[in-house]
């Protein structure tokens, strides 16, 4: 035993290690990304329980996406810790809530909402006569969502708006009365929205006490990851939780807040001293993670960020040896970028990158759709991250509604021969086919066996009954099983993981930062600790690109996304890249004078470059200008207007000119 735990010590290092086995109590880990906060704290669990402070059952680890919380478990289970918990907050209290319902509330039934949230939403919107179109409902919901984390309630949220920066899609006070009418609604239908798994389960522990001390018996020790996008409703559960006890330990880096937009804030992060004033407070500057490129390049993206709080002012100094220079590439349109990110995966597989080790990285889901189909074409297996997306595949419903009705007939035994059997009845094949959608869908079917397994493994007797119920599990708290490829994120979705290489796409003005971003300060810095979140998900690799047109042919009237500036020097390659991409093209016209190619239209207009001596005489321009002064007095307009194009150029060839069509 005491060889285990001088082995969980001797993998960290000294302040690591200081925060690893504190005495029991509170400890708060401030660092930056790759530092090490979550080895920090799954191997402070192992300590603890190694040595025999806590019990593994009374551990409870949070976090908040479900990915993370799969990454926190599968880093737990190679440290031997059996039966710790670690879950997102609402996977928590989902559980919770099951398990002290009955006892509160009697047979009550309840119902997740998820999959309808929007609907219900809309069905209200109509009726106070707001707009119901998908993208008003989108923000209204959001709307919604961001008071309940908050923890403002209807009557509460036009006085909440009012102190906030961000605008409101609908007036305050519209807004409140469609909350008011969306709770009710739900409330008749037995329906929970994932907000109220929150805050049900707080109400029961702040209200029965009989539970709480319940509660209190069963869990003992707490470990928060990625501290720094804690919601109010969020800190409350977890103060719930403690029931005023202090064994808490929290980690996070308050540059990778980025959930304020739902009402998260890194302030109970950076005020925990404040709170608990006998915390041990760690702090890490180490990157284990990436490369020294990729490390400089982080610092040198979340540098340029604006009004940084205190104590997120930290650099990083990697510890890696040297790897390959971050590349960035400019494409014409997003089409040929995502085929030209499928050729370099392609590259990355060949030198024996391992799929799993490969990620695409972006702001909005919306964007999977290009490369799902670049990767399908050049015969990648790749994965989309994000539960519901798992969920809510066509094969996946089919086959769960198919296990349902097999786990209510037949008596069972061996169950991954059965689920293999019924699954066989939704499309899976005994060989895998070639490639292409049909084996994406054949991917996801094996990931429901391997589950299967999974559980055959780890429980003993596990029926069809009970995996149909892990899955519905799975599927509320939108914790999808793995399947083997490369992945494709969010970048919400990548917090807190790491991939050897990185390919951080749609890197454009309107993309990142997103054009509803309404451009206040702290809109654009949320984009911005995104984009930090991005580059510091790479190991190794990181390519940073994006494209100048939606579509192939399209106006290539995008601009690269402002956060590039100043990573990317003006004379790189990547400034080039797009028009290396393009075929050679005859120039439309050249300069009469010196013959060069002619690109801007008002060269092309004169027919004369901007290099070359003006054809039009010295004495020509002074009277043009002259000239432009009295007409815009004439017109009343400033002096510094500016003419059309037509207008200049009639002017310059001495031809009659529309002057009235000053712009
Ligand atoms: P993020 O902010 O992105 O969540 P983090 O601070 O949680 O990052 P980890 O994921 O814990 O960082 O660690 C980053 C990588 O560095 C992991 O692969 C981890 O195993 C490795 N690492 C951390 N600490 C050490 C160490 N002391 N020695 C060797 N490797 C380490
Ligand atoms: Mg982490």
């Amino acid at each position: 035993l005491a060889n285990r735990r001088q082995d969980l010590l001797d993998g960290l290092d000294p302040e690591q290690r200081a925060a690893a086995c504190a005495p029991r109590g509170p400890v708060c880990v401030l660092a930056g990304a790759g530092t090490g906060k979550t080895r920090t704290i799954t191997h402070r669990i192992a300590y603890l329980v190694c040595s025999g402070h806590v019990a593994a059952g009374q551990v409870l680890a949070v976090t908040f996406t479900a990915r993370a919380a799969g990454e926190l478990r599968a880093r737990l289970r190679p440290l031997g810790v059996e039966g710790a918990q670690a879950r997102t907050f609402h996977a928590a209290a989902l559980r919770q809530l099951r398990y002290f319902w009955p006892r509160v509330v009697g047979d009550r039934q309840w119902d997740l909402i998820e999959g309808n949230k929007l609907r219900l939403v809309g069905q209200a919107a109509n009726k106070l006569g707001l707009p119901t179109e998908l993208e008003v409902l989108r923000d209204l919901t959001s709307e919604i969502e961001w008071a309940k984390a908050s923890l403002i309630g209807p009557d509460d949220y036009p006085a909440a708006v009012a102190r906030r920066s961000r605008d409101v899609p609908e007036p305050a006070e519209r807004i409140a009365e469609l909350y008011r009418t969306y709770e009710r609604a739900k409330s008749d239908a037995q329906l929970l929205d994932f907000d109220d798994l929150l805050l049900h389960t707080t109400a029961v522990l702040e209200e029965h006490s009989a539970v709480a001390e319940e509660f209190r018996d069963r869990y003992r020790c707490f470990v928060v990851d990625e501290y720094q996008d804690v919601t109010p409703a969020q800190q409350r559960l977890l103060d719930a939780w403690l029931g005023g006890r202090d064994d808490l330990t929290v980690v996070g880096d308050a540059n990778q807040t980025i959930y304020s937009f739902g009402g998260a804030s890194p302030r109970p992060l950076l005020e925990f001293t404040r709170r608990f004033p006998d915390a041990t407070v760690v702090r890490l500057e180490r990157d284990y993670r990436s490369t020294p490129q990729v490390v400089a390049l982080a610092n040198r993206v979340i540098g340029a960020a604006r009004g940084r709080p205190a104590g997120s002012r930290l650099n990083l100094v990697g510890q890696r040896p040297d790897g390959p220079p971050p590349r960035f590439a400019e494409y014409d349109d997003e089409a040929t970028e995502a085929a030209a990110v499928a050729a370099r995966i392609r590259e990355l597989l060949d030198a024996g990158v391992p799929a799993s080790e490969i990620a695409v990285l972006y702001r909005v889901n919306a964007q999977s759709e290009g490369y799902e189909q670049a990767l399908s074409e050049a015969g990648i297996p790749y994965l989309v991250r994000g539960g519901e997306r798992f969920f809510a595949r066509r094969e996946v419903r089919q086959a769960m509604a198919a296990l349902r009705t097999a786990a209510a007939g037949e008596p069972q035994g061996e169950l991954v021969t059965m689920v293999r059997r019924v699954l066989a009845g939704v499309g899976l094949t005994e060989q895998p086919p070639s490639g292409g959608a049909a084996k994406e869908r054949w991917d996801a079917l094996l990931a429901l066996v391997e589950l299967a397994e999974e559980l055959a493994a780890t429980t003993d007797g596990a029926t069809l009954g009970r995996y149909v119920a892990e899955l519905d599990q799975r599927a509320s708290a939108q914790h999808p099983p793995t399947v083997e490829g490369v992945t494709l994120a969010s970048l919400h979705a990548a917090k807190g993981l790491e991939w050897d290489a990185v390919f951080l796409v749609g890197l454009a003005e309107g993309t990142l930062p997103i054009l509803h971003a309404d451009g206040s300060d702290e809109a654009i810095e949320e984009e911005r600790r995104l984009f930090y979140v991005g580059v510091t998900r790479a190991r190794e690799h990181l390519s940073l690109s994006w494209a100048l047109a939606r579509n192939p042919g399209g106006r290539r009237n995008r601009r690269r996304s402002r956060f590039l500036y100043g990573l990317l020097p003006e004379d790189h390659p990547a400034a080039r890249v797009g028009r290396q991409q393009q075929k050679p093209m005859e120039p439309k016209a050249r300069c009469r004078i010196c013959g060069a190619a002619l690109l801007a239209t008002m060269e092309i207009k004169l027919g004369r470059c901007g290099k070359c001596p003006a054809d039009i005489d010295e004495d020509l321009l002074a009277r043009l200008k002259e000239w432009r002064v009295e007409r815009a007095r004439e017109l009343n307009v400033p002096a510094f207007v500016v003419f059309t194009d037509a207008t200049l150029v009639a002017i310059a060839e001495q031809r009659p000119a529309d002057t009235t069509a000053l712009v």
